[in-house]
């Protein structure tokens, strides 16, 4: 239990102690079932992913978590299927020193909604906002795996339970420690959570800038590279979503501090593009030709050279 909670469960309110200097980021999300999950999902992948994606907006700010609240909305009351949620839930906020301070239950359709609550030294968070013509890009991880498995999914032929790709849609992995550790030399930081296209593309906006992405230097992993390279599918990776990797925008100069704390990175953190003066998004292939999305509804996209 953490010591800045005066009063956690049990009363009208949570009572909750902000240090000195530091300031309070925020985030909620809710999960219907049908809607962002199978609602036969596993109960206990379904309880970590509730509290994953949000931490990974906690991730995305250079936050470091501290409590949380969980609304439940349950068809029927399922003791087995509630004390799985709840493990899975309860071990991914233990790991993170995360106290669950408050809650509700009510009866309706699934839905999980989970509010998280994190700490950043003041004026210390990364915002969407930051990115500057000439800046690097990056990406922690990599992109697409939870994508190409919810793809074989909805074909009904679902991959193996032990594979990576399940793991990535099922398990996320928050990039908590190095949100925390970016925070030291990024300008603009974002969770990709929508595709990296679409969420690159809320740094542009906000930022003003426009950007080059080599799709070459994309970090993919087996599956999804040879998934790519036998359908030339680059949506996939582009825009599938899921992923709960960060992208971040570096200055030029703080090229050689992001190679040694990335050092400490498991996941890695890989150069992918540059922000430019010009607004727009241009990709370019491997073979250096432009690539555009074939379904329409990306507005980043520029006109062309
Ligand atoms: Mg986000």
């Amino acid at each position: 239990l953490r010591k800045d909670v005066r009063l956690g469960v049990g009363d009208d309110c949570a009572l909750l102690e902000v240090p000195d200097g530091q300031e309070l980021a925020v985030s909620l999300d809710t999960l219907v079932a049908g809607v962002h999950f199978f609602a036969d999902m596993d109960p206990e992948a379904l309880g970590h992913r509730a509290l994953a994606v949000n931490l990974s907006d906690l991730a995305a700010m250079g936050a470091e978590p501290a409590w949380a609240s969980l609304a439940l909305t349950l068809p029927q009351a399922d003791p087995v299927w509630l004390a799985a949620f709840a493990g899975g839930f309860c071990a991914l906020a233990a790991q993170n020193d995360l106290q669950l301070i408050g809650g509700d239950t009510t009866r309706g359709p699934l839905t999980i909604t989970v509010q998280v609550q994190g700490l950043v030294p003041s004026g210390r968070a990364m915002r969407r906002s930051a990115a500057r013509p000439g800046d690097l890009i990056y990406v922690t991880g990599t992109l697409g795996d939870a994508s190409l498995a919810l793809k074989y999914l909805a074909e009904g032929s679902p991959p193996a339970p032990d594979s990576d790709i399940l793991r990535r849609l099922e398990r996320p992995a928050p990039r908590l420690a190095e949100g925390r550790a970016l925070r030291a030399c990024a300008h603009a930081a974002i969770d990709v959570s929508d595709g990296l296209i679409a969420d690159l593309g809320h740094i542009l906006d906000a930022s003003g800038v426009g950007a080059e992405l080599r799709l070459g230097r994309l970090p993919l992993s087996e599956p999804v590279r040879a998934y790519v390279q036998a359908s030339g599918d680059w949506a996939l990776p582009l825009c599938g979503g899921d992923d709960y990797e960060l992208c971040i925008t570096v200055p030029d100069y703080q090229q050689g501090t992001l190679g040694i704390l990335s050092k400490n990175f498991e996941c890695g953190l890989h150069l992918i593009g540059r922000c430019t003066e010009k607004p727009g998004l241009l990709c370019a292939l491997p073979s250096g030709e432009p690539w555009t999305p074939a379904r329409s509804g990306y507005d980043h996209f520029a006109d062309g050279p």
